[in-house]
C-alpha cells in the first residue's frame, strides 16, 4: 500500500474536469479548473476558459475525468480491519483479557500501528475526513496531530478516544471509560477532552457484537442524567457528542440529554422525529442520525455461519437491524440530517468500504444516488462540524478531493476506486487498498 510521507505541498491545478459538487440535486460543473495552493487549500475554482493557473504550478489535465469532494466517514473504529470477530473475544472476560494486553506500553504501540495502517487504508479508499467514535486509547488523537502538523499525510481525524459507558456496558472495558453517576460521567468526559479528544461517544444502550443475553442490544444502559453531564462538558468545549443507541428508550434518553448524533438508531415516532429536528439541549439545536447500515445489513443478509455470531448475538441483531433500517428511511423522509458512518472495524465493515454506506442508503433507505453522495460529503461534514473547512469544493476550503472515472451520481461504485486522492492538498498518486475478496463477493451478492 502506498503510504505517503511527503510534508511539502506542491501547488497544482486540475484542468478541464467535470466537477461532481456533492449537492443534494447532483449538480455538476463542466470544463472546470481547480487550483490548489501551497497551503493545501483551493485558491480558485471556475470555468477552465477563465481560470488562470499561476506560473510554476503543476498542471494536470483532467479531461474526461470527474473531480468530487473527498468522502467523509462520521463513524469509524480502527482497532481492526473489519473481518468477522471471534465471539469469545467479546465476552466481558475476553474483553478484560484483551484490555490487559492493550492498555500497556507495548499494547499501545501495537494499537497505534494498527490504527495508522487502517487510517491509511481509509485515505487510499478516498476518505479525507473521519470521526472516530470509540478508540482503545488515544492513538487517533496522536495520529490526528501528526496529520494536522504535516508529519504524515492522512485524512483529517476528529478523534473520540475511548467511549463512555456504564460498568460492563457496551464496549467496556476494552474501548470504554466506565461511570455510574453523573459526576463520574463528567469526569470521564473531562479525561477524554484533556487527552485531546475532539468528539465524545456514549454507549447509551447495549450493542449486538458484545451482547451476552437476549434483549441486551438496545437495552438502555446510561441514565439521561449521566449523558446530560457528558453533553454539558462536551458542549462547553465546543465538542459534539455521539451516542450508540439501538432502541426507542435509548434514543429518547440520549436526545433529551442533548446528544448531537445518534448512531445506529431505531424505528422513529413523532416524539423522536421532533426531538431530532429541534433539540434544545444539543450543541447546534438539532441532532442527526448515522444509521451505519454497513454494520447492520450483513446481519440481515448473511448466514449466522458466515457471520460467525453466537445464537444470542444473532437473536439480538434481528430487531436492531430492522429498527436501524426503518429509522434511516423515516429520518430521510422527515428531513432529519442523515450522515455516512460505516462502523468500520466491525465484522464485514472493512476500512476501505465507505462508499458502500452510500450504496446502502440508495438501495435500502430511499436515497437517490445524488442524496446518498450528498450525505457522504456535505451532510456528514456538517454533522461532524467540519463544513467550514471541507465537504465541498470551494475557494478557501481544504483541497480534499477525488479524481474519478465517472460521476458518483451516475454510478456510486466509481467511489470504490478513486484514480487520485488529494487530502489537504497532498496527492496520493496511485491509491490502492487490499480488499477481502470473499467478503466483497458475499456483500455484492447480498446487496445486488
Ligand atoms: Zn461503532
Amino acid at each position: 500500500m502506498h503510504s505517503p510521507r511527503s510534508t511539502i505541498i506542491e501547488p497544482f491545478a486540475l484542468e478541464h474536469a467535470t466537477v461532481a459538487t456533492g449537492d443534494e440535486d447532483g449538480r455538476t460543473l463542466s470544463d472546470t479548473t481547480i487550483v490548489v495552493d501551497g497551503t493545501g487549500k483551493i485558491s480558485k475554482i471556475g470555468p477552465s476558459s477563465s481560470t488562470l493557473v499561476p506560473p510554476g504550478y503543476h498542471r494536470l489535465d483532467a479531461t474526461g475525468k470527474v473531480v468530487s469532494p473527498g468522502m467523509i466517514n462520521g463513524h469509524i473504529h480502527t482497532f481492526s480491519q473489519g473481518k468477522p470477530l471471534d465471539p469469545k473475544g467479546s465476552t466481558p472476560e475476553g474483553q478484560r483479557k484483551m484490555a490487559k494486553l492493550l492498555h500497556n506500553p507495548v499494547g499501545k504501540a501495537f494499537m497505534y500501528a494498527t490504527s495508522k495502517s487502517n487510517i491509511m487504508t481509509m485515505l487510499n479508499s478516498g476518505v479525507t475526513t473521519v470521526r472516530s467514535v470509540g478508540d482503545v486509547g488515544y492513538e487517533l488523537v496522536k495520529l490526528s496531530h501528526q496529520i494536522q502538523d504535516n508529519h504524515i499525510v492522512g485524512p483529517r481525524i476528529i478523534p473520540s478516544g475511548p467511549l463512555l459507558a456504564i460498568p460492563d456496558g457496551h464496549g467496556a472495558p476494552l474501548i470504554a471509560l466506565e461511570s455510574s453517576t453523573p459526576d463520574e460521567a463528567r469526569a470521564t468526559a473531562e479525561t477524554n477532552i484533556d487527552h485531546g479528544a475532539r468528539a465524545l461517544k456514549i454507549a447509551a444502550t447495549g450493542g449486538v457484537t458484545d451482547s451476552q443475553v437476549p434483549g441486551e442490544a438496545g437495552e438502555p444502559q446510561m441514565t439521561t442524567e449521566q449523558m446530560r453531564a457528558i453533553c454539558e462538558t462536551a458542549h462547553a468545549n465546543d465538542i459534539i457528542v455521539a451516542a450508540h443507541a439501538q432502541s426507542h428508550e435509548g434514543v429518547l434518553r440520549a436526545l433529551k440529554a442533548g446528544v448531537d448524533t445518534i448512531e445506529h438508531g431505531c424505528e422513529l415516532d413523532d416524539e423522536l422525529i421532533a426531538l431530532f429536528l429541534d433539540n434544545p439541549n444539543s450543541l447546534r439545536g438539532y441532532s442527526a442520525l448515522e444509521p451505519t447500515l454497513s454494520a447492520g445489513l450483513p446481519m440481515k443478509f448473511l448466514s449466522q455461519e458466515t457471520l460467525n455470531l453466537t445464537d444470542v448475538q444473532m437473536q439480538n441483531a434481528i430487531p436492531v437491524v430492522e429498527g436501524m433500517l426503518t429509522g434511516a428511511r423515516q429520518a430521510h423522509e422527515a428531513g432529519i440530517l442523515v450522515g455516512v458512518g460505516t462502523d468500520s472495524a466491525m465484522p464485514f465493515v472493512p476500512q476501505y468500504a465507505t462508499w458502500r454506506e452510500m450504496q446502502l442508503l440508495n438501495r435500502f433507505a430511499g436515497f437517490t444516488p445524488a442524496e446518498a453522495f450528498h450525505a457522504g460529503t456535505q451532510v456528514t461534514a456538517k454533522i461532524i462540524g467540519v463544513d467550514d473547512v471541507t465537504g465541498s469544493l470551494e475557494v478557501g476550503k481544504s483541497a480534499d478531493l477525488l479524481v474519478l472515472d465517472e460521476n458518483p451520481v451516475d454510478n456510486l461504485r466509481t467511489l470504490e476506486q478513486p484514480l487520485l486522492v488529494v487530502a489537504a492538498g497532498h496527492p496520493i498518486w496511485r491509491p490502492s487498498v487490499d480488499r477481502f475478496k470473499d467478503m466483497e463477493a458475499q456483500l455484492d451478492e447480498a446487496y445486488k
